[in-house]
Order: structure tokens, then C-alpha cells, then sequence
């Protein structure tokens, strides 16, 4: 019998395992899938990797700076800023700290008038001289709310800010906390994006690899838990002296009941199409600003780390956040939209796969409160990006601070 017994083996889970286990608490992590990662896998098709939705990894989140080897995970960069569609053509929209030089390209982009960029450059500058946790105490509005009450334009929300936030937060109507919207801005202004060179499976693969072996038991689906263990769907009994519920916010909910509330759900989509030659060159992240279809963001992959796609192919990822990636049709609304983007070129591409994630990310509306208990009671505590935030930084430091409250729980008298 181990100390503890956790469920799930995403980046929360992993994260409070490899504490536990580095306390010297023996843990057994059950988790139902087949491999561990939990919102963050990828697979290789054809020789494509192709992520389990379009993600990035934000490296300015200071977990990912203490937990992870950035270094081995051979992260690929994409380009600060982005690439607007918008009136039929494409424009690039740049960081004026970062490339100075393309300041006129940037001014000049027809995403809102010149009022509203100078706005732009205040409110990165505001979040950048700010803390997180000065940022996190504000007065918490929607994020549409706060863009509006900063004076942006319709336009500039519209064309910049709807999609570039419908991509980060999988949130089309900008719905989430201001407080989240501040605090992803500061990252963004601070940090760079990018890929692991094997996809962002090879974060989870990471953790888990510090893993003592034998600790991870895969296709572990658990179907009830009590303060003594948790019970598996044959109905084999795995006893503790604690468990840890690091499953999906809903799961939780489903598991534990009333003392954890469901978080809601913001789902996403994403459509993989190998293409014959890049669409466009470049490791840009490209934003729909003229809101043409269901696809927000596209990226082409292979152009960012070129470990995506076999020698002499592109890979496109079209990501769909939202509700639209549960229509059925997804997959041919979003070529519609790209051969208006594209071209004809796109009846050459090839649809590798699409994944639809009813449970991308929490909710996350305003109020919003980081930081939700973990500790349930006799025993049970519950960690996972819907305690603290919706993102890998979310889901790790609740590990992390679940560990530290299972420690303190099983050492106390
Ligand atoms: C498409 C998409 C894009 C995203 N983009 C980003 C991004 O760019 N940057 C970022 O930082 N974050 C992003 N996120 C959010 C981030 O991936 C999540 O916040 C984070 O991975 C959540 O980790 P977690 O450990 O809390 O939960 P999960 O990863 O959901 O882990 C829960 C685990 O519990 C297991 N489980 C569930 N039920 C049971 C059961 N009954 N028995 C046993 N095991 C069970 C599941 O199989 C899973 O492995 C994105 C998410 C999605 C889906």
C-alpha cells in the first residue's frame, strides 16, 4: 500500500507525484488512458507529430522555468507577435521593444487606427511593470469588458484581440477573467513561445521520467474514491492513506461531488492538414482578424520546428477553439475558410486528423479565484488547472502546493 494514491497522471498529477516522491512519500499514480499527459500528448501519424490540439508553451510561467529542462526539450521559437488576416490580405503586427525596425509595418497594419496601438503599447507596458500577483488582485471584468474600458476600438478588439485571446484562452467571445487576460499578456510580453522539438507530449514525458518505475499505472480507470483509496472500474480496490483527485475539473466534480464545483468547459478543436509546400514561411502564429470562419489561428508547424514534418512536407495546424469544434462539419468549414485564405493551393492538402476537446480549459469567467482549496478533507485533496489556473503553469503549481498539503497532512499527529 502506498502513502498516496493519485488520479491521473496529467501535468498536475505528475507534478505532485515527483514532489511526493522526491519527500520520500511512496505514490501510485492511476490513470485511465493509455499513456501519461493527460490535455497534452501528441502523437506520431504518418510521420507528422501532431499535438492533441494546437498548444504552446509559454516560457516566461515560473514553473515551467523550475521544473522543466528547457534545454532538452529543444524548444523551437515562434516569432513575437503575429501575422493578422485581415481585409484579404496578411500583415504583421511585431513587439515594437523587440524589432523596432518593423514599427512602421505595425502602425501601418490595418487592424485598428493608430489611437488604439499606442493603447496596445501602454497596456503591455502596464502588465510588464506589473506583478503577477498584483495583476491577479485587480478588479476581475470579463476580458472583452477590460478591452473595451482600456478605449480599444470595436476594429481592434475585433481583428487583434478576439483571436488572438480565442486561440490562448479557447475563448471566442472573450468571456475569460480579466485578471487571466492580464496576467497571459504579461507572459506573452516577458516570455517567448514555442514547441518542443518532439511536440508537447514531451513535457509530461519529462516529468514522468523522474518517476521512480512502476509508480504510473496506465489504463488505471478509477470509478469511485474515498478517503481510504480509490476503487478501479473492474472493482479493484488500491488503498491509501490519502488520495489525490487530479483528474479533468469535471471528473473531479463527477468524483468527489458537492466539494468540488464543476468549472465548465471551454472546448477546442484543431485541424492537422499535410500540405506539399508551406503556405506560408515563417514560424508565425497567424490570427483570423476578419472573422472569416470557425479557424482562429493557424500555424504552420513545420516551419517552426521542422521535427513535425517528414523531409519535403508542411504541416498546417488550424485551431478551432470554442463551441465551433463541436460541429460536426468542423473539418470542412475549416478547409472552406482556408482555401479563401490560401487558395487554390489547398486542394493539394491532406487531412491527417481532427480533434475535437470538448473539455479543453475551465471556464475561468470572472471572478476568478487561483488558488482553490486542494485539501477536501480526511484525507482527500484534489489538484489540477481548475484549482488555479488554465494552463501548464496552473496545473503544476497545483501539484506542487497539493504535495506540499499532503505532506503537511501526513505528518501532522
Ligand atoms: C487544445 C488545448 C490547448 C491548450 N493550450 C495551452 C497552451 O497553449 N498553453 C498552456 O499553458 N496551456 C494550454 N492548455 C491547457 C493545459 O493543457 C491544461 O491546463 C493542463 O494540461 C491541465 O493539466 P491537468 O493535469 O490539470 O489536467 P489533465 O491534463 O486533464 O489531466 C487529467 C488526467 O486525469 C486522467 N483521468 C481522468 N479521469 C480519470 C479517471 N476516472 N481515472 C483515472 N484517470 C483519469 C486523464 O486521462 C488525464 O490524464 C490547452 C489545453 C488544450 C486542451
Amino acid at each position: 500500500m502506498a502513502d498516496v494514491v493519485i488520479v491521473g497522471a496529467g501535468v498536475a498529477g505528475l507534478v505532485c507525484a515527483q514532489d511526493l516522491t522526491r519527500a520520500e512519500v511512496s505514490c501510485t499514480v492511476l490513470e485511465a488512458s493509455d499513456a501519461v499527459g493527460g490535455r497534452v500528448r501528441t502523437d506520431s501519424v504518418d510521420g507528422f507529430l501532431l499535438d492533441r490540439g494546437f498548444q504552446i508553451l509559454l516560457t516566461a510561467y515560473p514553473e515551467v522555468q523550475q521544473r522543466l529542462d528547457i534545454d532538452a526539450l529543444g524548444l523551437a521559437l515562434f516569432d513575437p507577435g503575429a501575422v493578422i488576416r485581415v481585409r484579404g490580405g496578411f500583415h504583421r503586427v511585431s513587439d515594437p521593444r523587440r524589432f523596432p525596425l518593423r514599427i512602421p509595418e505595425t502602425v501601418a497594419a490595418p487592424i485598428g487606427s493608430l489611437a488604439d496601438k499606442v493603447r496596445l503599447a501602454r497596456l503591455v507596458l502596464d502588465v510588464r511593470r506589473s506583478s503577477v500577483r498584483d495583476l491577479l488582485r485587480r478588479p476581475d471584468t470579463s476580458t472583452a469588458e477590460r478591452l473595451q474600458a482600456a478605449g480599444f476600438s470595436a476594429q481592434m478588439i475585433g481583428s487583434f484581440w478576439q483571436p488572438l485571446f480565442a486561440g490562448i484562452q479557447l475563448d471566442p467571445h472573450l468571456e475569460v477573467s480579466s485578471r487571466r487576460f492580464d496576467t497571459i499578456l504579461r507572459m506573452l510580453a516577458v516570455g517567448a513561445t514555442g514547441v518542443p522539438a518532439r511536440g508537447m507530449g514531451a513535457i509530461p514525458a519529462q516529468l514522468a521520467a523522474t518517476l521512480p518505475e512502476g509508480v504510473v499505472r496506465l489504463g488505471a480507470m478509477v470509478r469511485e474514491v474515498t478517503p481510504a483509496g480509490a476503487v478501479l472500474e473492474g472493482g479493484e480496490r488500491v488503498d491509501a492513506r490519502v488520495v489525490v483527485v487530479a483528474t479533468e475539473g469535471p471528473v473531479a466534480h463527477r468524483l468527489v461531488g458537492a466539494a468540488v464545483a464543476d468549472p465548465g468547459s471551454r472546448a477546442a478543436g484543431c485541424c492537422w492538414f499535410a500540405t506539399p509546400d508551406p503556405p506560408r514561411r515563417g514560424p508565425v502564429l497567424i490570427l483570423d482578424g476578419e472573422a472569416s470562419g470557425p479557424v482562429k489561428n493557424v500555424a504552420v508547424m513545420s516551419e517552426v520546428a521542422p521535427s513535425y514534418a517528414p523531409p519535403g512536407r508542411a504541416l498546417v495546424a488550424a485551431a478551432v477553439p470554442g463551441a465551433d469544434a463541436l460541429d460536426p462539419n468542423i473539418t470542412g468549414r475549416a478547409r472552406e475558410q482556408l482555401a479563401r485564405w490560401f487558395g487554390s493551393t489547398t486542394g493539394d492538402w491532406e487531412h491527417l486528423r481532427t480533434d475535437v476537446i470538448p473539455h479543453g480549459q475551465p471556464a475561468q469567467r470572472a471572478p476568478l479565484h487561483p488558488k482553490q482549496a486542494v485539501r477536501l478533507g480526511d484525507g482527500l485533496f484534489v489538484c489540477g488547472d481548475h484549482r488555479d489556473t488554465a494552463s501548464l503553469q496552473g496545473a503544476m503549481f497545483s501539484g506542487g502546493r497539493t504535495a506540499i498539503a499532503v505532506q503537511g497532512y501526513l505528518s501532522s499527529p
